[in-house]
């Protein structure tokens, strides 16, 4: 630990990712160090101690939809990053909270091979909550980092991963990076199992599966096999649309690790916000759908929204952020004649 800026030399931590017996001794052992990475931070740094603390005054409700839930939070920490700017004039004129020259004196980090650290985000949304920033400011691009992506899950295998896409709830869009959460507090690692799902893909070692009754037109690609989840996200990556302007499609990607199966959850999108963030007076929700809101956990940092919003809000903030059934039926049919 200690290697939030990069020049410590603290190197014996240091993972290669791409090692696969150091990778079988770092399994657990790295979600180990994080877990304790965690309770030191909480005895040393004021701003992350109060935040998590106030995690459990948290108020939360459940709306049923049947064969899943969806679970609502009003956490009033999460206000900047569900209010930020990510424009990129705005972005041009802040200092990037995720490079380590600019990283709070009292954070501390855990290597990975150089590339990234692992950070405890000090705005948490789950009881344990870190940021996986690259050490390089880099932008926030996926199609290179998904295999990287699938290595921090499996070192992480009591974490869920999660990205959130430059346009789709990154507060970084310029700094590459991850985060993971706790396992087991977003629902969608279990509604995969008891959602209705289309079965699209099936070889050996690897099963994809069209989620299409779940509010979130979404993919779920499981596979024991490292290469052939990548190779398969590749191809989906190339079935999906990137917009004039922008650098990559829009998604979310929630992945985890387990009983030695890579599993991963790709969301494609078709809006960045709702229209309820725009609107004017009662019809207003300040809510900015990322990954974790897709994973299940709807945060409104407003009391006034979490005591207002419904289930048919919920049903059309998924749906109007998420792509249309149309254009998902286009993407499988992209990737099917591929
Ligand atoms: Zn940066």
């Amino acid at each position: 630990m200690g290697v939030a800026g990069k020049d410590s030399s603290e190197q014996e931590e240091s993972i290669n990712l791409f090692e696969t017996t150091l990778m079988k001794e770092a399994m657990g052992s790295i979600s180990e160090k994080a877990e304790k990475l965690l309770h030191n931070q909480l005895e040393v740094w004021q701003l992350a101690q109060t935040n998590y603390r106030n995690l459990s005054t948290v108020r939360s409700k459940e709306f049923d939809f049947g064969n899943f839930k969806v679970r609502v939070q009003f956490n009033p920490g999460r206000i900047q990053s569900s209010a930020a700017k990510v424009d990129a004039k705005s972005i041009s004129e802040r200092k990037c909270f995720l490079c380590p020259a600019n990283l709070p004196k009292e954070q501390e980090g855990i290597d990975i091979d150089n590339k990234y650290q692992i950070l405890v985000n000090p705005f948490p949304i789950f009881p344990e909550h870190f940021t996986i920033p690259a050490y390089d400011h880099t932008d926030q691009l996926i199609l290179d980092r998904y295999e990287d992506m699938l290595t921090l899950s499996q070192l992480l295998d009591r974490y869920s991963l999660f990205y959130n896409g430059p346009k789709c709830g990154a507060s970084a869009p310029d700094h590459m990076h991850f985060q993971a959460g706790i396992k087991g507090f977003m629902p969608i690692e279990h509604d995969v199992e008891n959602v209705g799902k289309r079965e699209l893909v099936q070889l050996e070692d690897l099963t994809v599966y069209a989620l299409d009754n779940y509010l979130r037109n979404s993919f779920l690609i499981c596979s024991q096999d490292k290469d052939k989840s990548v190779r398969f996200f590749s191809e989906l990556y190339h079935a999906l649309e990137i917009r004039a302007g922008e650098p990559e499609p829009m998604m979310n990607i929630i992945a985890w690790y387990g009983n030695g199966m890579f599993h991963t959850v790709v969301l494609p999108r078709e809006q960045h916000r709702p229209a309820c963030f725009f609107a004017c007076g009662g019809d207003n929700i300040l809510i900015s759908p990322a990954s974790v809101d897709l994973g299940g956990v709807f945060i409104t940092p407003q009391e006034k929204d979490f005591e207002k919003i419904t289930a048919k809000d919920i049903e059309n903030i998924l749906k109007e952020v998420c792509v249309s059934d149309v254009k998902f039926e286009t993407i499988i049919e992209s990737l099917m004649i591929r």
